[in-house]
C-alpha cells in the first residue's frame, strides 16, 4: 500500500470551531491512524483478520469509551471529541471503528447507562483498557429490522436466569470476552443481559466469506440453556428504547465516521489526479473530473457542518433520534457516492490495493446497512416529520 499522505479537508474552517482538547484528539487519533492502522490495514483486509494488534493503541488514545467518565477508566470527552475521534479511526478503516463503536457505545454505554455500580466497577475499566472486549447482540437470523419481533429469551430460574436463542451479525463475537445480550423475559419485555464468555451453552461461530468490513470479525451468538447469574441483569432500563438508546450513541459515531472514509477517498483521488497525466496533462484539469472533485468536497463540507451542530446539540442533551438518524444516513450515502466516484478516477489504479479507496467502498456497504439501514433511516424521518409510521 502506498505511503499514507492524508491531509485533512477543511474548506470552511471548522478548526476555527474547534477547542484546544478537540484538536489535541483529533491530532492524537490521526498519529495513531498514520502509525499503528495504514501500514497493516489493507493486508489484514486481504486475510479478512481482525488486527489484534490496534487494540492497546486503541486503548492509548481514548478510543475505549471516549465519553465514558473517567472515574470508570473512560476518556471523559465531549461529543465532539467522540465524533473528531471516530472520523479519525474511519479514515484508516470503517471496521476499525466499527470496532472501537461497538465497545464504547454498544457495551460501555448501556453497562453506563442501564447498569448498576457494581456492574460498571468490575466491567467498565477493563473494557476501556482493553483487556476485556465486548460485543452487542440484537439482531436475529429473522429479525434484523424489527428487532421487536425478537425470538431470544430468559427464563427465571430462581437463583439464575435460563437463556436460549441466536443473534446474528454481531460485530467482535469471535474475540469478544463479554456480550450484551437483548433478550425477553416471560412477560414479553426485553432486558440487556451481560453473557461471558466460558458460560456453558454459549458459543460464537465466526461468519466467514464478507467482502465488506474484512478486517472486523463478526459472528453470531448461540445460547442453549446459558445458566446466566442475576447479578448480570441491566436492571437501568427495559423495553426495545433500551437497545434503541445505544444504537442512537453508536449512530452518531457513524456518522462522524463515514466522514472519515469520504475524506480519504477524495484526499487520495484529489493527489492522484494531480499528479496523474494523460494527453500531455494532468488528469486534474480536465473538467470532468474537477467536476467530481468539486461535487466531493461540496458534499462533504456539507456533512461536516450537519455533523458539528448535531455535535453541539448532543453535547447539550438536546439532540433527537431522527436528527441522528439523518446524519447517519446522509454521511453514509455521500461516503459511498464519494468511494466510487473516487474509485473511478483512479482508472485500473482504483480496484487494488494500493490504495485504501476500494476497501472503503466495501466497508461502506455493510456501515450502510447496520444500524439501521438506509431505507429504515429514511422511514424515521418520514415519520418524525409526518407523525405517521411506514414501518408496518
Ligand atoms: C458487518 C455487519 C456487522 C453488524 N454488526 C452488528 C452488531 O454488532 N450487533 C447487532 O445486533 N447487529 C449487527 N449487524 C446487523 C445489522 O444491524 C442488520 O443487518 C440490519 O439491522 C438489517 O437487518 P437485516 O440484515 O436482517 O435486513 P432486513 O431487516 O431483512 O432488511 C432487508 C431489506 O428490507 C428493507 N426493509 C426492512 N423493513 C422495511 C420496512 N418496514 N420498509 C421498507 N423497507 C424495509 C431494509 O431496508 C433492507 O433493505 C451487523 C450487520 C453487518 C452487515
Amino acid at each position: 500500500m502506498k505511503p499514507d499522505n492524508f491531509q485533512s479537508p477543511d474548506y470552511y474552517n471548522l478548526d476555527e470551531l474547534l477547542t484546544d482538547e478537540h484538536k489535541m484528539v483529533r491530532d492524537a487519533t490521526r498519529e495513531w491512524v498514520k502509525k499503528d492502522v495504514s501500514p497493516i490495514i489493507e493486508e489484514a483486509a486481504q486475510k479478512a483478520e481482525f488486527p489484534e494488534s490496534i487494540i492497546k493503541g486503541l486503548a492509548d488514545i481514548g478510543g475505549f469509551g471516549p465519553t465514558i467518565p473517567q472515574e470508570y477508566g473512560g476518556a471523559g470527552l465531549d461529543q465532539i471529541s467522540y465524533g473528531l475521534m471516530m472520523q479519525g479511526i474511519e479514515r484508516g478503516d470503517s471496521g476499525v471503528r466499527s470496532t472501537t463503536s461497538v465497545q464504547s457505545s454498544l457495551v460501555m454505554f448501556p453497562i453506563h447507562e442501564f447498569g448498576n455500580e457494581d456492574q460498571r466497577k468490575k466491567y467498565l475499566p477493563k473494557l476501556a483498557s482493553g483487556e476485556m472486549m465486548g460485543c452487542f447482540g440484537l439482531t436475529e437470523p429473522d429479525h434484523g429490522s424489527n428487532p421487536s419481533g425478537m425470538l431470544t429469551h430468559y427464563e427465571d430460574k430462581g437463583d439464575h436466569y435460563l437463556l436460549n436463542g441466536a443473534k446474528m451479525w454481531i460485530s467482535n463475537a469471535p474475540f469478544a470476552d463479554i456480550a450484551v445480550v437483548w433478550a425477553k423475559n416471560e412477560n414479553g419485555r426485553i432486558n440487556g443481559l451481560i453473557v461471558e464468555r466460558g458460560m456453558e451453552g454459549f458459543s460464537t461461530p465466526e461468519t466467514h466469506n464478507k467482502w465488506s468490513l474484512r478486517a472486523s470479525a463478526t459472528g453470531e451468538l448461540i445460547f442453549h440453556d446459558v445458566k446466566v447469574p442475576k447479578e448480570n441483569l441491566l436492571p437501568g432500563k427495559d423495553g426495545l428504547g433500551a437497545p434503541l438508546t445505544c444504537l442512537d450513541s453508536a449512530r452518531y459515531g457513524i456518522a462522524w465516521g463515514a466522514m472519515g472514509a469520504a475524506m480519504d477517498c477524495y484526499d487520495t483521488a484529489l493527489r492522484y489526479a494531480k499528479e496523474r497525466e494523460q494527453f500531455g496533462k494532468p488528469i486534474a484539469g480536465f473538467q470532468l473530473q474537477q467536476k467530481k472533485l468539486a461535487e466531493m468536497i461540496t458534499e462533504i463540507t456539507k456533512a461536516q457542518l450537519l455533523t458539528f451542530r448535531l455535535g453541539q446539540l448532543k453535547n447539550e442533551g438536546k439532540a433527537s433520534a431522527a436528527q441522528i438518524s439523518m446524519a447517519k444516513r446522509n454521511n453514509v450515502d455521500m461516503a459511498k457516492t464519494i468511494a466510487s466516484e473516487a474509485r473511478q478516477m483512479l482508472g485500473g489504479m482504483g480496484i487494488t490495493g494500493e490504495y485504501s479507496i476500494m476497501r472503503h467502498m466495501m466497508n461502506l456497504e455493510s456501515v450502510i446497512t447496520y444500524e439501521g439501514t438506509h431505507d429504515i433511516h429514511l422511514l424515521i424521518t418520514g415519520n418524525d416529520i409526518t407523525g405517521i409510521s411506514a414501518f408496518k
